[in-house]
């Protein structure tokens, strides 16, 4: 069993209430493979709400308490990122979750790139809070952009998410 970005599966919970809808992931959820999991919404923030990204590090440093999670209106929001980030860990554990399939870039999912904190659209090295505390629970993160495909169909999908 794996848990997915519940944006990946068409559900239109990014931030500006769009999805990022790929149909290999879709298809695993369709066969009882994958559960859709949203760390944003599972955290109490609304669809649509304001972009927001790590400053001052990466999910590891918002599990250490280095960095904190920012929205571009100056709001901190690092208490609901790391609220989703536990519940997401509650369901993967629950359905014996080995695997995580996340939005590469969100600040909760990302498993190798993230925004970098300045709203400017750059990229940093990272991963999001989620990835980051499900990887310290064991479970691999992959993102669209590394999962292993059963076919040769696309399973990538150009284009930033914030989450
Ligand atoms: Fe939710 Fe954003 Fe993760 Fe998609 S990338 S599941 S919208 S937190």
């Amino acid at each position: 069993m794996k848990i997915v970005s519940a944006c990946f599966v068409g559900i239109h919970c990014r931030y500006d209430q769009r999805h990022n809808a790929l149909e290999e992931i879709r298809r695993l959820v369709r066969e009882g493979k994958a559960i859709p999991v949203c760390p944003e919404q599972e955290g109490g923030l609304p669809t649509p709400r304001n972009p927001a990204e790590i400053v001052g590090g990466d999910g590891e440093d918002v599990l250490d308490g280095k960095a904190r999670v920012i929205d571009n209106r100056g709001n901190d929001v690092t208490e609901q990122f790391l609220a989703g980030a536990r519940k997401a860990l509650a369901v993967a554990q629950a359905v014996g979750a080995k695997q995580a399939i996340l939005k590469e870039r969100s600040p909760s999912c990302g498993s190798c790139m993230i925004y970098d904190g300045t709203f400017s659209g750059g990229k940093k090295p990272g991963v999001g809070v989620t990835a980051a505390l499900l990887r310290r629970h064991g479970i691999e993160v992959v993102s669209e952009e590394t999962m292993k495909t059963e076919s040769s169909g696309d399973t990538g999908e150009e284009g930033s998410s914030k989450g």
